[in-house]
């Protein structure tokens, strides 16, 4: 009856289902254990009327053009720039460390001395990740380095992952480098922005073909079984394709032990004020148990007098239990060896397929996620129409 079956009904799931039912003529069904559509990027009014973002703040971003033009089939778009500015004492400092942030943190002499330094090592318009600058030997580097690790790392890196910079994946930091530059904004890619409609509306669009169908509240481990190189699905062989999107771990019922992952507690407050605070997200980074906030307002644009929500964020370890999720894969040649061990394990089955931020174990954003996923789809659809032509 189905071609082809989805595991997740995010961004990974839901661009090749649209892509395989258009470009394809599949048949495909999404099986998505969730209550709703658009994975973490899920978003709703609240019982206030704020729209949310249920999993805590989605900006989108991307130098991809085809990622961008794709989207743009299922949604218009707010332009958005996001900043975020740290909470260091009393006093707020744009995150990423910039040049503007250097004027806040020195007196004007020593900033407009450091920034020379800064200049004539780097350049301008570049970014340093926090760990390479803290190799600089000048002494003014060096205390500079020590004061944004200090202040915008340390503390926030130890709540999040429970781990000093030094001891995650250095690619973690290097999300967030220090920017040689004026530019306050947090992402510089080409194209940034927020669906205009959300991005629960932008699924909808995608999902909205009649060769899609989908189930909701329906954990694939109860219909899909993997056994000898063979998949069953509600009892019966299926040869189609399948593209998963879950943890791979628990498709083989953490039989080496579980994928460790952060996942994080979201706390949203609707106080009665029209603004709670400046921009978009606030990090916390020398207090506080939680790591952020976000104000929803800044992020999509509606308009509310006397009425705002934000939400804190609260990571911890993901133990496992049914009421947490997964949200980040802990990347380290440990985790990744079991991960190895469990990606072994589906190269007997060549019709699977692994995508997305679970299935990959990798801390990919939304549009790395829409890349690959449309990528996969091309050499799906270069299979089906090479299959049909023999
Ligand atoms: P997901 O969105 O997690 O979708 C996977 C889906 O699979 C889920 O809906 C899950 O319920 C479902 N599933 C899992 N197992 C099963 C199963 N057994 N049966 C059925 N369904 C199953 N990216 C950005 O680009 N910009 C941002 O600002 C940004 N902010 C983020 C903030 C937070 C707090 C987090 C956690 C992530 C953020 N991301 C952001 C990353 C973004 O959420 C991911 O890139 C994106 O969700 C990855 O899409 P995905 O489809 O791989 O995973
Ligand atoms: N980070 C930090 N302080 C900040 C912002 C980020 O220490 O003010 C570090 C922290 O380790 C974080 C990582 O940089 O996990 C990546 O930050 P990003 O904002 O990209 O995280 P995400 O939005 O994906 O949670």
């Amino acid at each position: 009856m189905f071609d082809s079956l989805i595991v997740g009904c995010g961004m990974a799931g839901a661009v090749v289902a649209r892509e395989l039912a258009e470009r394809a003529n599949k048949k495909v069904l999404v099986l998505e254990m969730r209550n709703h559509i658009a994975g973490n990027a899920f978003d709703l009014l609240d019982k206030d009327g704020i729209f949310i973002h249920q999993y805590g703040p989605h900006i989108f971003h991307t130098n991809h053009q085809r990622v961008f033009d794709y989207l743009t089939r299922f949604t218009a778009w707010r332009d958005y720039q996001h900043e975020v500015v740290a909470a260091i004492y009393g006093s707020l400092m744009p995150v990423p460390f910039n040049l503007n942030s250097l004027y806040l943190a020195y007196d004007g002499d020593k900033a407009a001395r450091v920034e020379q330094k800064l200049i004539a090592a780097f350049g301008m318009g570049t970014k340093i990740p926090i760990l390479e600058l803290r190799r600089q030997t000048d002494p003014e580097l060096e205390e500079l380095a020590d004061y944004i690790y200090r202040n915008i790392f340390l503390y926030y890196t130890q709540k999040q992952w429970g781990l000093a910079p030094e001891e995650i994946d250095p690619s973690v930091t290097e999300r967030v480098p220090v920017f040689i530059s004026y530019d306050n904004r947090y992402f510089q890619d080409t194209h940034q922005g927020i669906p205009a409609e959300g991005y629960t509306a932008l699924f909808r669009n995608m999902l909205d073909h009649p060769n899609i169908e989908l189930r909701l509240d329906t954990d694939a481990r109860q219909v899909l079984r993997l056994e000898s190189g063979q998949v069953f699905f509600e009892g019966r062989p299926f040869q189609g394709t399948i593209v998963y999107s879950g943890s791979i771990d628990e498709l083989y019922d953490c039989r080496f032990g579980r994928l460790p992952y952060r996942t994080l507690d979201f706390v949203f407050e609707t106080p009665a004020l029209t603004w709670f605070q400046p921009k978009g997200t606030v990090n916390y980074t020398v207090d506080q148990d939680f790591t952020r906030i976000t104000e929803f307002k800044h992020l999509t644009g509606q308009e509310k007098e006397g009425i705002t929500t934000i939400v804190k964020e609260y990571p911890r370890s993901y133990t496992g239990t049914e009421s947490e999720t997964p949200y980040y894969p802990i990347e380290n040649p440990e985790n990744r060896a079991l991960y190895n061990r469990y990606k072994s394990l589906t190269e007997e089955i060549p019709q699977l397929y692994l995508l997305g931020r679970l299935a990959e174990y990798q801390y990919y954003n939304m549009d790395v996620i829409a890349k690959k996923a449309l990528e996969l789809a091309d050499t799906l659809v270069s299979h089906a129409q090479n299959g049909s032509q023999e």
